[in-house]
């Protein structure tokens, strides 16, 4: 049986026990990871024992190198949605920070490691805050760049050997045994695979991951969540650079020389081409894609020039052909392809025995929750909200109507902190929130949910519902990569179990979130705002698109929030539910306040018929 048996929670309708027929098992047993990475821990010794040539192994430690970067690129740009070319230059760090420090100051590589990451740290730390805050084409436009001018930094500097470089350098071993090339240097590198493989899948799968990829979802989304969307940008613009660092680090002392030719803009290309044809969203996909230009880019070296009859980079140009029927026909990888034919098996539920997540004190039946004081909201001449004032007291439920374009969503974001108002005042529990950002707000206990259902498709139902709790976690991404997270991870899903019950979302818990029907993405959109543990529920529109059937279902849902005390403030268009389910309903029009009154007063009001009723019905 899949759900804790709480009985104090209405009973999961069937289903609930076809979804959860997954043996326990660790948490990150949804999908093929672990046999993939089984598969490595296995693939590795293996290869380092076999009679292979010594060219093959090589060919495996670049591959390797390759795939450190692009895990990097994997988190940055495949779930993170910030495109990257400037990877290469943080390769570039970490190799001419060995090499300088271990050829001239004589330093051992084994704590070059550690300063070169924290250069990296440092320099990735000051790029970000100066470069993602930009968005569209422009980020790309800056990581080429710096990129750029990275690589013009280390061709022009005397002390790094200009575009010589720096040769001669050691290479690595470790308590007397060579790790400087061969096997040693195979299993050394892609232990460094492994190890980054495995953090990376666990900071995906966490707290910090999935407010990490709610990030391409649209800042707004994460924000009302109480994430930090830039502080998550800049913390996986640092972890890929470390990535990158660390394969500069070995590729140093693998080459025995660094020149500037390997950290330039075209590497920075080649990484991102590498991670785009492997997958770029899956952890995989960066393994797949190191591995298959690598290999390719050997063959085609050899067959092209016995093809055409003269020797010349014409690997480049199949190179550019492949990547454009790629992004044509397979745009999300190769690994997507293998991956969407893998069976997904279900996350193992072993949460049950974990302790209830702390709760906020919540305001007192009756006690004043939001005072909106003649906010006022203006776009340029337009005056989309003019002095409105109401109030909600916690466990009532308000209406807030109005004919389109009255000015409903724009009240709804100037309570949310969406917008800043051009004056006036909003009261939550006694505190100001105008002009505070809309995280903050969030964080205060005021939780809501979209006009235009905002979600993670490619994530279950339940990760979508924890995304809610966010606040209510403390983990970081370091927890979660070191794996010390698991306690509170267990604590979060439990809640985000408890609030689909709640509204009889139970049976679909390890359903894509993107496979929904519309009804069910609204109740997941409600869910997830209860998991935020608020003192007010905001719900905008939330029966817009729904078929009969389904706005039934959300009435109900809504009578029983109702009843168990929630405040809530709905702004809906469709009279019949508001008619149906409201305490009380405050009445828009034309930006101003037509009427406040219980619902049969709203009836029978002729001034809302007229400015209302009167059109629409
Ligand atoms: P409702 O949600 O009640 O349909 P809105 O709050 O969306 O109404 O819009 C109220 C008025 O403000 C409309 O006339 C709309 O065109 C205008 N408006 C809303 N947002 C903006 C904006 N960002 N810039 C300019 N005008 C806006
Ligand atoms: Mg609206």
């Amino acid at each position: 049986m899949d759900a804790p048996s709480r009985s104090d929670l209405p009973p999961t309708p069937q289903g609930a026990s076809l979804s959860a027929a997954a043996k326990p098992v660790s948490r990150w047993s949804a999908n093929m990871r672990q046999h993939g990475l089984l598969g490595l821990f296995i693939a590795v010794p293996l290869i380092a024992v076999l009679p292979l040539p010594d060219f093959w192994i090589s060919q495996l430690s670049y591959i390797g190198l390759y795939a450190l970067t692009c895990l990097g690129l994997v988190l940055l740009t495949g779930v993170g949605g910030l495109t990257s070319f400037g990877q290469a230059a943080f390769v570039g760090i970490g190799a001419y920070t060995t090499a300088w420090l271990t050829v001239n100051m004589g330093v051992s590589p084994w704590i070059t490691l550690p300063i070169g990451l924290s250069i990296t740290a440092v320099s990735a730390f000051v790029i970000g805050i100066i470069t993602l805050r930009m968005s569209g084409h422009y980020l790309p436009l800056a990581t080429i760049a710096w990129g750029l001018s990275l690589y013009y930094l280390m061709g022009n500097i005397d002390a790094l050997g200009k575009y010589d470089g720096i040769l001669g350098i050691r290479s690595l071993s470790l308590f007397g045994v060579d790790l400087g090339q061969g096997r040693g240097f195979f299993l050394l590198t892609w232990a460094f695979v492994l190890a980054a493989a495995i953090a990376l899948l666990h900071l995906l799968d966490s707290r910090s991951g999935r407010a990490i990829r709610a990030l391409r979802s649209g800042a707004l989304m994460a924000e009302s969540m109480g994430i930090s969307t830039f502080r998550y940008k800049v913390t996986i613009f640092v972890i890929a650079a470390l990535f990158a660092c660390i394969s500069g680090w070995l590729f140093a002392h693998f080459q025995r020389t660094v020149n500037p030719s390997a950290f330039g803009l075209k590497m920075g290309i080649e990484y991102l081409f590498m991670t785009v044809v492997g997958g770029v969203g899956h952890v995989w996909g960066a393994l797949t894609g190191a591995a298959l230009t690598k290999l390719l880019d050997d063959q085609l070296q050899v067959l092209l020039p016995r093809l055409i009859g003269t020797s010349g980079s014409y690997e480049v140009i199949v190179f550019g052909i492949a990547l454009v029927l790629m992004l044509k026909y397979q745009p999300d990888g190769l690994w997507d392809f293998v991956e969407r034919r893998l069976p997904r098996a279900n996350r193992a539920v072993d949460w049950a025995d974990a302790p209830a997540l702390a709760e906020r004190a919540k305001p007192a039946r009756g006690e004043l929750v939001l005072d909106v004081k003649e906010v006022r909201k203006q776009f340029g001449g337009l005056v989309a909200v003019n002095d409105i004032s109401f109030q909600i007291r916690a466990g009532e439920l308000v209406g807030l109507i109005g004919p389109n374009g009255a000015g409903k969503s724009t009240t709804f974001n100037l309570i949310t902190g969406v917008l800043a108002p051009t004056r006036g005042s909003v009261l939550f529990r006694g505190e100001e929130m105008a002009g505070l950002a809309s995280r903050d707000i969030a964080r205060k206990g005021m939780a809501r949910t979209f006009q235009h259902v905002k979600m993670i498709p490619d994530m279950t139902v339940l990760e979508n519902v924890a995304l809610g709790a966010h606040t209510r976690g403390r983990k970081g991404v370091f927890s979660a990569m070191a794996w010390l997270d698991t306690a509170e991870e267990r604590g979060l899903f439990k809640e985000a179990q408890r609030q689909l019950d709640r509204i009889g979302m139970g049976p679909h818990l390890h359903e894509l979130a993107g496979n929904l029907a519309m009804g069910q993405q609204r109740l997941l959109e409600i869910a997830r705002a209860l998991c935020a543990d608020p003192a007010l529920l905001l719900l905008d529109e939330p029966a817009a698109g729904l078929r009969h059937k389904e706005k039934q279902a959300l009435a109900e849902v809504l009578r029983q929030l109702q009843r168990e005390g929630v405040s809530i403030l709905l702004v809906e268009h469709d009279m019949d539910l508001v008619m149906q389910v409201c305490d009380r309903l405050v009445v828009m029009e034309f930006g101003t306040l037509l009427m406040e009154g219980t619902p049969e007063q709203v009836q029978r009001s002729p001034e809302v018929r007229a400015a209302y009723l009167g059109t629409e019905h």
